[in-house]
This record gives structure tokens, sequence and C-alpha cells, in this order.
């Protein structure tokens, strides 16, 4: 049987210079090791005939489905602030486009499936590790409501990629509301391609912004719209402790979605300077930087679009000028509006910003879990304290501030079970711990042994829903001298 994919390429159709056709490079035994049947059911794709011999040829680029056509696309990008003025897809090929049984359209992609006109020095493949890594961290942040690129399938290739030591190949495929970039958008504007730039932005402001083609000024109200995407993006990153780890420009997804999990991880320990990337040596993507990072990435895409905001330069400058002023307090009202419900206020209050600040204060002074201590507020709420109380090393700044905040719970009358409730919804009590990540990873990577995968993964996808059994899937295990690594 031939699986079917309803595949509809507009990318492929309308962009003829900003691609090159491509092909997947053959794997010698390729191998389905994880298939996400649920999100295939929701691509429209026909679970049980994918999840076979069939399925691992495909998602492997051995066999290209009816209606693929497999293109490279080119982006340029800011890495690490400096530019790189081409860089494009050198390891994944983009399959096309379907239509989803809700009417979206998302991107069906191959990543590690070989070499490509981009691959500059690269092999164009993916180890085992980084496949899975993205599979999981991905997965788990679909779970906890942050909008993200999918994982569709993982498949090896039964080949080895070269590392500093070899390992196994891999190829993900990953499912995305598109993968244009900031850097598709510099790629042409670095070449003076004001047509190409604008050919882009009508194409990305229909396909992912449809309402926003009516405004007055489209393209600064394009711009307007991304902003506002970026900024509720990262303030949903701020409130679950997730350290992206390459915040470049090529990463950086026009759609609002978290793009390219490489170095990512989560922060056990409140600590704002927290960076586990072994490549960030200066700390330029730490924790407390996320927001910083996401007005310079604005910036540099503010600048693709100077040309188009208005033929007056100084004019265009101008206006987009003063919206990227608005990036920051945008992304503090996100913040704080997350903070508010973390601790369980449905309302507002002016001195609400302070009470959330004081808190961190006091978790980065007593080293506390940060995931931990906003989930056992909750059972502060129910009656017991203590359970919160014991995650800080002093506990006494804790106290004093947890009587501040029993008097605003008090104020808004929020006192009780529904309260608690609607706190466990919004802090997860699992999350990709990098002691539970690197367990599922070794065991797949050098043992061949699927299962600590399998059940984290399980695990992952009901971050909200406290198990019995699953104890240890919640237990900080902070290491200080962690490092993670670029998933190349
Ligand atoms: P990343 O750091 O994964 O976002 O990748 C940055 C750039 O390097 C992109 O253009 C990738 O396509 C390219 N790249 C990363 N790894 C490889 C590889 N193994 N082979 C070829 N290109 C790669
Ligand atoms: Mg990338």
């Amino acid at each position: 049987m031939h699986p079917h994919f309803n595949f509809d390429n507009s990318f492929a159709r309308t962009f003829e210079g900003f691609f090159v056709p491509g092909k997947a490079e053959p794997a010698v035994a390729p191998k389905l090791l994880q298939f996400n049947h649920a999100l295939a059911g929701e691509l429209g794709l026909d679970p049980a005939a994918l999840d076979s011999e069939a399925g691992a040829a495909i998602f492997s680029g051995n066999a290209i489905p009816e209606g693929a056509e497999p293109l490279a696309q080119a982006y340029a990008g800011h890495q690490f602030g400096g530019f790189a003025p081409q860089l494009g897809d050198g390891r994944a090929l983009l399959l096309g486009e379907v239509i989803d049984t809700r009417q979206r359209r998302r991107d069906i992609q191959l990543k590690g499936s070989g070499r490509t006109p981009f691959s500059r020095g690269g092999d164009g493949k993916l180890a085992l590790g980084p496949a899975l890594r993205e599979y999981l961290i991905g997965e788990g942040m679909h779970a906890l409501g942050i909008p993200t690129t999918r994982a569709l399938a993982a498949v090896t290739t039964g080949e080895h990629v070269y590392r500093d030591i070899p390992l196994p190949g891999a190829v993900l495929t990953r499912v995305a509301a598109s993968h244009i970039r900031i850097g598709t958008f510099q790629f042409f504007a670095a070449r003076g391609g004001v047509d190409k730039v604008r050919e882009l932005a009508d194409y990305a402001l229909a396909r992912h912004y449809p309402d926003t083609t009516g405004a007055e000024n489209p393209y600064l109200a394009f711009f307007k719209v991304v902003a506002e995407a970026q900024a509720a993006l990262v303030a949903k990153w701020m409130h679950i402790g997730f350290i992206h780890g390459v915040m470049n420009t090529d990463n950086t997804a026009i759609s609002g979605e978290t793009l390219d999990y490489g170095p990512c991880a989560f922060m056990d320990t409140y600590a704002p300077g927290t960076v586990f990337s072994s490549i960030d040596r200066r700390g330029r993507y730490a924790y407390a930087n996320q927001p910083e990072i996401l007005s310079w990435n604005l910036t540099r895409f503010a600048e693709t679009l100077v040309p188009l905001v208005d033929p007056d330069q100084d004019r265009a400058i101008e206006m987009l000028t003063d919206a990227i002023q608005k990036v920051q307090p945008l992304y503090e009202t996100h913040w704080l509006a997350g903070m508010r419900s973390k601790i369980g206020l449905s309302t507002e209050d002016p001195h609400d910003l302070d009470l959330v600040n004081d808190l961190l204060w006091v978790m980065k002074d007593g080293q506390a879990d940060f995931t931990l201590v906003f989930r056992r507020l909750s059972r502060a709420v129910r009656g017991d304290s203590d359970a919160v109380h014991q995650l800080f090393n002093q506990s006494g700044a804790f106290d004093v501030w947890a009587r501040r905040w029993r008097k605003r719970l008090e104020q808004e009358g929020a006192v009780g079970e529904t309260c608690a409730q609607a706190m466990d919804r919004v802090n997860p009590i699992y999350i990709p711990r990098n002691h539970k990540v690197e367990e599922a990873l070794t065991a797949a990577v050098y043992h061949g042994d699927m299962q600590p995968f399998s059940k984290l993964l399980e695990v992952l996808n009901h971050p909200f829903d406290e198990a019995a059994g699953n104890e240890a899937y919640a237990e900080p295990k902070p290491d200080p001298s962690y490092k993670t690594f670029c998933g190349t």
C-alpha cells in the first residue's frame, strides 16, 4: 500500500530563487524507531500504513511520497551576534506542505537526510542522540502548551555518522507551521533583493497572519504581529525555565513556534545566568538574557523590512524603531500575566510585579528548584506549606514572602481547591529533566534500548498530571557541570 500525503506545496510553487531542489542520500538500512501516531492522524495521514517499513523508507528519505517536492531552503542569519550571509538547509529537506485535518498548512521536513548545496563543510547528517533530543523536548514543549515544531518520526539509517566518535545516524521528521525564519528575510535583504523580501513578506503574512493582510501599512503590521508572537513565545519559555541555547536569527521562526532544539535544556535550580550550551562561552543566550535577545533578533528582522515599510527611509526607521521599543513592554505584559497565574492570581494588582520579583530573589538566594517551587505553591494553598518551604536553603526569607502572598490571595478571595487546581494546570510537575533526558538518550544510543525514551516521552506528554510511580521524573538532580552540544 502507498501511504498517502495530502501535499500542496505553496513554497515550491511560489519561490523560485528561495531554494534548490534536493535529494536525500540513501540510507542503507532504515529502521523506524519512533513514530507519532497522534500527530500523523492530525496531519490526515494513515498512521497504520506509515508505522511500517514503508514509513521507514519515507522518513529516511529513501522513498519519496507522491506529491512531495524535496527542496533545501536558503537562509542567512546572525549567529552569536555575527552575520553569516549564507546558511540554508545544510542537512534538511522540505518534503512539502500538507493541509491538516484542521485546515492548517504544515511543513514536513526531513532533518539529517544528507548533503545539500547549503552544507558547506558539513556532512548533512544527524546523529541519533540529537534527533531523539529534539523529538523528546519538542513533544514535551507541545504538551506544556508552548508553540513548537513537532516530531513525526525518528529513524536510524543503519550507518554511522562521525563526530568525535562514530555514532548511529538518524533522520528526524519535523513538522512546522513553516520553516521561514528571520534569517530567510536576511538572506535576500543582504543581497539587496527588496522585491524578494516583499514577496516573502506577502507570503508569510498570508500564511501565518491572514487577519493582518488588510492593514493600512501591511509590512509594519507584519512586524508587529511577528513581534507579538515572539514576545508571547519567549515569555512562555521563561515561565517554565526553558533555555533555547541558540537564539540565532536563523533559529527564530516567523510563525512564533520554537524552532531547532540543539543545545536547549531546562533549568533546575533557579539561577538567572544559567547556560548549558558548550559553545555559548559568554552566556549570550543565558536564561535571563532571552528577553533581551528577543528584541535584538526582532531588530535584525525590522532592518530587512525598512524598504517595505515606507519609501521614505527615515520615516520607515522611525516607525519600526517605535515598534521595536514596544517589544520589551509587550514581553513584560505576557510574562507578568503568566507569572500571576503561576502563583495563583487571577486579578491584577499594581504590587504584583514586586511580589513576583521578590519570589524570584528568594528562590535565587535559597537555590530552589524552579519547577518544583511553583508546583508546590499549590500544596501551600491546600494547607501543606512544608513541601515548598523545604526547597529553599534559607527558608526564612521564603516564609516572609509567603505571608505577603497569602494576603494577596485572600484579597482576591482565591484561596482553596479551585485556585490550587488552576495553579496545577500552569505549573508542570514533569519537565524534561536533564538527568532523565541523558538517561533516555544514553540507553537509546549506546545500548539500543528505547524503553527509557518511551517512558520519558509518555510522562512528558502529561506534564501537569501527577501520577503515582513517576516520582523520579519530578526529581531535580542539578549538575553544575552539565553541558549540552549543538545538534550536529
Ligand atoms: P543549527 O546550528 O543546527 O541551527 O545549524 C546552523 C547551520 O548549519 C544551518 O545552516 C545548518 O543546516 C548547518 N548545519 C548544521 N549541522 C550540519 C551538518 N551536519 N551538515 C551540514 N550542515 C549543517
Ligand atoms: Mg538552525
